[in-house]
């Protein structure tokens, strides 16, 4: 495997690859060591047997002293006569019964010599050889033909040698060989000459060919292993003298070695990797993938996939801190998407409804609640309202009660969020919702309403907890933006020192309604009033009580109309009523009405017992004419006609010159008309 495919290769194929190298090895320990151990058996057996071999190669030699010695004493009898020494040794050889060669060699070295019941001739080369080496004391002679064992003895007084010679033949190595070996532990023998001739015996469990040559070590005192026609042998020699060795083979292989327990630790060892590697792979790298893919999906952003938790050891711990800061991302995440959304939705340009119930279904969402409420609480730019996902409408008015969680946040004065449990009793355990998290809406001291998140059971967290105060923060800023722009709206709609609506409303507000009126087919009238002598009023009591009046009117004239008439401020002391849906003649009741109203009616606070009249004019679409323009100018001429008659009075634009003719005679005395 080249580097480059080997770095990507899973962690559990490579600790597999590793467990297994190391189990090789450690498997490989004890047949290593068994094979030192058998090795250096067979080189002990070697280098035991050799010296057995030569203990049995020198038992040999003594035999042959003795056996030398008895001749030389029968000799001693007999005489110096060759051929009665030849009988002696006939009888001898026949009495042994081997190869062994007998002789006896005169001071004059001339030798008799027997060997299977025949005289050797003089000049036979074995003989020869042996004679020299008898003479020599040699023990081991090499002669042409063969190796001997030679034992002698000499008569110092007649000046002869007796000799016995053993040929150190095949069949003699293999007797030796014979006591060396068993079918158990076998072992091979041969005679070499120190310069690696084969001459008997076998090797390595072959025979000498002849003429072959072994190299083999220079003796020592310990064996060595080496290979012999193919086959491992422990190889030890022992030297005989005369330039000739013994050696001695034992096969390596062949020693029984203890093979069942090393293919049982093999196997064992073997079993133990498949093991480890079993439980690397389901403890480790199981977890491990599981790991890497859930992490992978957090780094591409998918953050509601759970990472898988596992065990708890250290993979199953990593995975729970994994886990953990996934929740946190999550919620971090939830929540700054929540928040950006409240934003959007309180700053879309759409009614404060809309977007409060925007708010509670996002929040509803994002916090996995049952429901999402905003309570508004009334003030005096709007009445009481509640605003919900999750809870049906014809069920949010019992919610609104001071005893549960909602009441309580809305009385709230923590600025933060709180978590609260419903008791049994209260309106939203009958609900269904047993768990919740409050916020007051409080802008400064100014206390908005309530923001409530409820589930039917679980509780909340702190990340809902902060979710939910952030919004409520929100939701008082645009409440109280609500708030600012409803009173700038209404200071601009209204006079300050009446209540009633300005001038500017009015006239806006009379072209709707003639619109209306007129696409609806239905009447509509105006009623002009002017408080009279209100000049005097000022000078007599001062412009304070002027004021009073004229706030004191309004309110009598606010009262006196239907909520769904408007009153407004015309300018200075005359005022406007405009009556959708009424009659000319209704109109003159109203009038009337007001009037009445005003004379029982003190100037509220400074003057009680001052009362003040007002003159009215009225005119009525469609019956004196379609144009809102011409309506105002026809109820301020007939309010003339009303001043001219004497003052608090009505008179309707169908009582006047104006009207009556058809005419659009514009009156000489008629004020300003300002539509
Ligand atoms: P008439 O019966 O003909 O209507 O007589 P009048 O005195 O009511 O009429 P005039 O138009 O002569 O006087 C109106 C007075 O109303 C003049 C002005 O000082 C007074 N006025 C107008 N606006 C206010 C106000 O806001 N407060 C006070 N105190 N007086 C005002
Ligand atoms: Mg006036
Ligand atoms: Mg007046």
């Amino acid at each position: 495997m080249s580097r480059r495919s080997w770095r990507p290769a899973s962690f559990s194929v490579r600790f597999a690859a590793v467990i297994v190298v190391a189990g090789a090895v450690i498997a490989s320990v004890p047949l290593l060591l068994t094979q030192a151990g058998i090795r250096a058996e067979a080189q002990d057996r070697a280098l035991d047997k050799v010296g057995i071999a030569l203990n049995l190669v020198n038992a040999q030699r003594s035999a042959l002293t003795t056996f030398a010695a008895g001749i030389a004493q029968q000799l001693h009898g007999s005489g110096p006569d060759p051929g009665s020494q030849r009988g002696v040794l006939i009888a001898d050889d026949a009495h042994d019964g081997s190869d062994d060669v007998l002789g006896v060699a005169g001071a004059d070295h001339m030798a008799v010599a027997v060997q299977n019941g025949g005289t050797l001739g003089q000049g036979d080369p074995d003989l020869v050889a042996l004679q020299r080496a008898a003479e020599l004391d040699e023990s081991t002679v090499a002669s042409r033909t063969q190796s001997w064992l030679v034992a002698s003895m000499h008569d110092a007084g007649s000046g002869t040698t007796v000799f016995v010679a053993r040929p150190l033949s095949p069949a003699f190595i293999g007797a030796i060989d014979t006591n060396l070996a068993t079918a158990a532990d076998p072992a091979d023998l041969a005679l070499v000459s120190d310069q690696g001739a084969w001459l008997s015996g076998t090797v390595a469990g072959r025979l000498a060919p002849s003429g072959a040559r072994l190299a083999i070590p220079p003796a020592t005192d310990r064996a060595v292993v080496v290979t012999l026609f193919s086959v491992q042998v422990a190889l030890a020699s022992a030297d005989l003298g005369g330039g000739l060795r013994v050696v001695v083979t034992t096969p390596v292989a062949a020693v029984s070695a203890p093979w069942q327990p090393i293919v049982l630790l093999i196997a064992l060892i073997v079993i133990a990797v498949c093991a480890i590697v079993m439980v690397v792979q389901i403890s480790v790298h199981l977890p491990l993938r599981r790991l890497d893919r859930a992490v992978a999906a957090l780094g591409r952003g998918h953050f509601d996939v759970p990472v898988p938790l596992g065990s708890r050891d250290e993979l199953g711990r990593l995975a729970h801190t994994f886990e953990r800061m996934r929740r946190r991302l999550r919620s971090t995440m939830r929540a700054a998407t929540a928040r950006a959304a409240v934003a959007t939705e309180l700053a879309a340009p759409q009614p404060l409804e809309s977007a409060l119930a925007a708010v509670c279904s996002e929040l509803r969402g994002t916090i996995e609640a049952d429901a999402a409420l905003v309570v508004v609480g009334g003030s005096d730019v709007n009445r009481a309202f509640a605003i919900a996902a999750g809870v049906r409408e014809q069920h949010l008015e019992p919610l609104l009660d001071e005893q549960g969680p909602i009441g309580a946040g809305f009385g709230s004065t923590s600025g933060t969020a709180l978590r609260l449990g419903a008791t049994s009793a209260s309106s939203e355990a009958q609900l269904g919702l047993h768990e919740f998290c409050v916020a007051p809406l409080r802008f400064g001291d100014r206390r908005h309403g309530v923001l409530a998140v409820g589930r039917r059971a679980g509780g909340f967290t702190s990340d809902d907890e902060d979710l939910v105060k952030s919004s409520a923060e929100q939701l008082s800023l645009a409440l109280e933006r609500h708030r600012i722009l409803a009173v700038a709206q209404r200071q601009a709609t209204t006079d300050d020192l009446t209540g009633l609506y300005n001038h500017r409303f009015f006239v806006d507000y009379l072209e709707q309604q003639v619109a209306l009126a007129e696409r609806l087919g239905t009447p509509l009238s105006l009623l002009m009033l002017d408080i009279d002598n209100f000049k005097l009023l000022n000078d007599t009591y001062g412009h304070q009580v002027g004021d009073a009046a004229l706030a004191t009117f309004a309110g009598t004239v606010a009262s006196c109309v239907r909520r769904s008439d408007l009153a407004a401020r015309y300018g200075g002391e005359e005022f406007a009523v405009v009556m959708a849906n009424t009659t000319s003649r209704e109109a003159r009741l109203v009038a009337d009405k007001i009037r009445a109203a005003l004379a029982g009616t003190g100037v509220s606070g400074v003057e009680p017992s001052l009362t003040i009249t007002v003159s009215i004019g009225g005119a009525a679409f469609p019956e004196d004419t379609r144009s809102a323009r011409e309506l105002v100018r026809l109820a301020d001429t007939a309010l003339y006609q009303a001043k001219r008659e004497g003052r608090n009075r009505t008179s309707m634009a169908s009582d006047t010159e104006v009207v009556q003719t058809g005419r659009a005679v514009h009156h000489a005395e008629s004020r300003r008309v300002s539509l």
